[in-house]
């Protein structure tokens, strides 16, 4: 939907997507895809202003919207084809699930705090977005009826790497999850076949804490 809302900031929103591509992102379906959603449309209003600034901004109860770089080096280590089936655990803001919109086929998105599931299904419809399957819920459970997913995206950190996510991905799918308490480690499993896993550590990184059953106690 293309109305003059969703067209604001243009020229910050270029200039961040050359920022992206100087700090290294080279997948163009990933830069298009920033280029598609409208960042400030998945922040409140007060910090609309800073919505293309690479920072990460405060959404409400105590949450974040990522760090575009934090987004777009993640979807772009993917390798996305546009073809996956996708779950993505703490929706937030639902800026990561809009761009999964425009990268993969199928976009399931579970967030444990309903007011912000409320704001991000909002933000969809204001850029026209419907294409994202939405529960409020503990998603350290992953989504049963749904899997296998040929990517899982955790958005928060949690203490260890949560057992059904691991059961729920494809063989052959990511799940990309930062893991600790103080310091935090981003840590991308792969599942190689129906009964193995390997595990590499990425990047340090710092984010909210993963709370459910198979995460930090709430
Ligand atoms: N990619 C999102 C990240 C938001 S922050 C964005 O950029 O907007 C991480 C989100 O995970 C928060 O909204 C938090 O409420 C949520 N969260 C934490 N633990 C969760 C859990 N067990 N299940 C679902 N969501 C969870």
């Amino acid at each position: 939907m293309e109305t003059a809302v969703v067209r604001r900031f243009g020229g910050a929103r270029r200039r961040l997507i050359e920022a992206l591509a100087e700090r290294g992102i080279t997948d163009v379906r990933v830069l298009k895809a920033f280029d598609d959603v409208p960042r400030h449309l998945f922040v409140p209003t007060g910090v609309q202003h800073r919505a293309y600034e690479d920072t990460a901004l405060p959404i409400g109860y105590g949450q974040t919207i990522s760090q575009p770089w934090a987004h777009a080096s993640a979807l772009a280590a993917l390798h996305l084809t546009g073809r996956e089936r996708v779950l993505e655990v703490g929706t937030g803001s639902g800026f990561q699930s809009a761009l999964l919109t425009r990268l993969v086929d199928q976009v399931f998105s579970i967030e444990r705090v309903p007011e912000l599931a409320t704001a991000a299904r909002d933000a969809f419809r204001a850029c026209g977005i419907d294409r994202v399957v939405q529960r409020v819920g503990d998603g350290t459970l992953g989504w049963p009826e749904f899997e296998p997913f040929d990517a899982i995206l955790v958005g928060a950190a949690g203490p260890s790497i949560p057992e059904p996510l691991r059961a729920q991905l494809a063989v052959g799918g990511q799940l990309l999850i930062p893991v600790g308490e103080t310091a935090q480690q981003l840590v991308r499993l792969r599942r190689t076949s129906v009964d193995a896993w390997e595990e590499t550590c990425l990047d340090p990184v710092r984010f909210v804490p993963l709370i459910g059953r198979h995460g930090f106690p709430g």
